[in-house]
């Protein structure tokens, strides 16, 4: 795999990011799997993504990327799978399991509704895994935009990770999100039931533009074990509003790399948002520059980007800022993992 972090791409850390980055970071939502995971001969479309990392993104070839992109950085992070359906959900936990070394690395196991309790606990345990993350593509006899937050996650799952202190990072359903109503009651109300899982709302809660995030966060703010991941969010007003309107210290830096490897950025467009990417994968609400209007960088030199600009707006402190970049996220999976007696 090569790495393609240019010359230019550095500037950006150089320049605009270095200053401001703290020494250790730790990115809590990143997708890494091998060839195990996958079925035999597996074939991938010809715009899918992993296509641009050979197929396979494994730790190695993430901390290849994070070497160059943030040279300066010691790097810790918190992985699971691909969420396709095609992939297998216990070779992946494997893989996972494989590399979390409950110090620096932490893993979690991908779920489908249809898996049993018994295999959800040994894919857990078995792999020394720290919680769990469902995906909607899982919830088949549904259409996609009746899917609910309970459909994706049965009782007997959550059950399971409130009875032993799991983490659930969940990328909520609906095509309005976070501003959902039936989201908005549910997500308040699977806090509520499970006091004792963490629920990390991966992505703001999918809040990408501004008005799908404004007035959507109180809900699960006045939940103690209610978490955001940052993912992909590329918009500083987005994060400027989380920092304001959600405890600074329930939010965890997340990037979605290997999707955050990709040249692009997400853009705010008339109260929806798009991915402008300069090369023509096709993820969710690609827009592809076929004619190479601007040059891209990174998304995930964007997301940093906002971040930065976002805790300047919102005034966060340095400790803040190292908080929500490592010590938010070290101390709950750690927490975690030692109360499991991993480590
Ligand atoms: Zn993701």
């Amino acid at each position: 795999m090569n790495v393609d972090c240019k010359q230019s791409d550095l500037a950006v850390y150089r320049t605009e990011l270095k200053v401001f980055l703290p020494e250790k970071i730790f990115d809590a939502h990143i997708h890494l799997f091998d060839g195990s995971c996958l079925p035999q001969g597996y074939e991938f479309p010809s715009k899918d993504c992993c296509l641009k990392f050979g197929g396979q993104f494994t730790l190695e070839n993430c901390l290849e990327y994070i070497r160059t992109m943030l040279p300066e950085q010691d790097f810790y992070l918190n992985s699971f799978g691909y969420p396709s359906p095609e992939f297998s959900l216990d070779a992946s936990a494997q893989y996972t399991g494989s590399i979390s070394d409950n110090k620096q690395y932490f893993g979690m196991a991908l779920v489908s509704p249809h898996d049993s309790i018994a295999s959800v606990q040994n894919r857990i345990t078995a792999n020394r895994l720290i919680g769990y993350k469902p995906y909607l593509n899982f919830v088949d006899w549904k259409k996609k935009d009746e899917i609910t937050i309970f459909d994706m996650l049965p009782a007997e799952q959550m059950e399971y990770a409130n009875t032993n202190g799991l983490a659930v990072t969940l990328h909520i359903p609906r095509p309005a999100r976070l501003a959902d109503p039936v989201n908005q009651q549910q997500m308040v109300e699977l806090c509520r039931r499970y006091p004792d899982a963490k629920i990390i709302f991966a992505h703001i809660g999918r809040a990408y533009y501004l008005q799908n995030v404004i007035g959507y966060l109180d809900g699960i703010a006045g939940c103690p074990n209610a978490y955001i991941d940052t993912a992909m969010v590329n918009h500083e007003g987005v994060l400027e509003y989380a920092f304001n309107k959600f405890p600074r210290e329930r939010i965890l830096f997340g990037s979605d790399a290997p999707i955050a490897m990709l040249r692009g950025k997400s853009v705010e467009i008339n109260n929806q948002y798009a991915y402008l990417m300069g090369e023509d994968y096709q993820i969710g609400n690609a827009i592809y520059d076929a004619g190479h209007t601007v040059e891209f960088t990174l998304f995930y030199y964007e997301q940093l980007r906002a971040v930065k600009l976002a805790a300047d707006r919102a005034k966060l402190s340095s400790a803040e800022v190292e908080n929500i970049f490592f010590g938010n996220a070290f101390r709950l999976f750690s927490q975690i993992a030692a109360k499991l007696k991993y480590i």
